[in-house]
């Protein structure tokens, strides 16, 4: 019998991609399945972002790069994150990654072990909680709430500080909720933050990109006094149509920027070159193409929040960003598995239960509204016949 260390019991998983999979084996059957369940754009990466990497490949660029990522794609970094939101940021302070969920890898990696407390949003992106328990870190959810539409509090955020709280996760416009945290509350965040200088922040911005009704993201890059202790997440993957690039960023503090360097030599040595150059073309290029898709998901938002009130059973409130919607299901007198797996093996819809993404997403589903308008149309319209059975 093979001995596996202890840890690996301790890893959870992104439960998305086992319905991915399931779906899969059913269109095999012949079966017409709805995808609402995995959380990816359903349009194509842009053609010159493409060409970019079609003529990396061809100008040779085969080889290993700097396993920070090449300078000129750092720089484009840079000056978007200057554009988008007025910061400053050094490239010796950006690590290229391999997507985005590396940077989490690493950063609870750096920070957890047994004794430690790492803090991470509930319902919030499953891999935030896998990698803290397998780091041997205490997991202390931040609570997000359906009447906060799914916001955090900060002050109870800074009331879970314990002596042991090595790293905070926060993740805005956040996975699976689509909840937008406000500013004021971003900002006591950070001012009571600021006053515990040995707390690191982790802040997912990787749906930062993608906010309705006006809003404008706040990235925590705008708060010079907790730079220091601050590690932001951010990527291709979701803006540019992107997620099987494997393509990401971070920005990390002067302290652990060569830290995430050295795990990132024993792990992966860089991201592939073309890749690098593809990066660099999206964030150069136009962004016509990003804007129409934003546009798109706007409209589905308007159209499928509305749609899933009006099944029986189903309470959503408008995600402020993000493509997900997460409304309670309570009234179907389901619970969250139960009505996922009766939604896909027999209405041929697959969306992904609350539970997926933690304690408190118990009476939630949520659906990726990355697919088309008739799509999503035809798939509440099978819902409502399952729920009306
Ligand atoms: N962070 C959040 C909140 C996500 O939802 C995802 C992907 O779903 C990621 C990070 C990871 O992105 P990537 O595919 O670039 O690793």
């Amino acid at each position: 019998m093979l001995q596996i260390a202890k840890s690996m019991g301790a890893l959870g998983t992104e439960t998305a991609f086992d319905i991915l999979a399931r779906a899969g084996e059913l269109e095999r059957q012949g079966r017409d399945i709805i995808n609402l369940g995995i959380g990816q754009p359903d349009f194509k990466t842009p053609q010159h972002i493409v060409e970019a990497a079609v003529k990396a490949l061809h100008d040779g660029h085969h080889g290993y790069t700097p396993s920070q990522g090449i300078l000129p794609l750092r720089e484009a970094v840079c000056a978007d994150l200057n554009k988008r939101h007025g910061v400053d940021v050094n490239p010796d302070n950006v690590m290229i990654m391999p997507g985005g969920k590396p940077t989490m890898f690493f950063a609870i990696l750096m920070f957890g072990e047994p004794g430690t407390e790492i803090m991470y949003p509930d319902p919030g992106f499953p891999i935030y909680r896998s990698m803290i328990e397998y780091s041997g870190a205490k997991p202390i959810p931040i609570s997000l709430r359906e009447e906060n539409e799914f916001s955090f509090s900060a002050e109870e955020v800074l009331a879970q500080i314990t002596e042991r709280t090595r790293l905070i996760i926060i993740n805005t416009p956040g996975n699976p909720t689509g909840g937008a945290v406000p500013e004021a509350e971003i900002k006591i965040l950070v001012e009571g933050l600021a006053k515990h200088p040995n707390v690191a922040l982790m802040s997912d911005e990787i749906y930062s990109q993608m906010l309705y009704d006006g809003r404008k993201h706040v990235s925590l890059l705008s708060f010079p006094e907790i730079r220091d202790q601050l590690i932001v997440l951010d990527g291709w993957s979701k803006t540019y149509a992107m997620t099987g690039w494997r393509l990401g960023f971070s920005i990390w503090p002067d302290s652990l920027i060569e830290k995430v360097n050295r795990l990132a030599i024993n792990c992966h040595s860089c991201v592939n070159a073309p890749a690098q150059f593809a990066g660099i073309a999206a964030l150069e290029g136009p962004t016509d193409e990003v804007e129409a898709m934003v546009t798109a998901f706007d409209e589905r938002r308007k159209a499928i929040v509305p749609w899933l009130n009006q099944l029986p059973g189903f309470r959503c409130v408008m995600p402020g960003g993000a493509f997900y919607a997460f409304p309670n299901i309570e009234g179907t007198g389901m619970g969250a598995k139960e009505l996922q797996n009766k939604m896909l093996e027999e209405a041929g819809v697959a969306t992904v239960a609350g539970t997926a993404f933690g304690i408190l997403g118990e009476g939630f589903l949520r659906f990726s509204y990355a697919n088309s308008i008739e799509n999503i149309r035809k798939a509440v319209d099978r819902v409502g016949d399952l729920l009306s059975k």
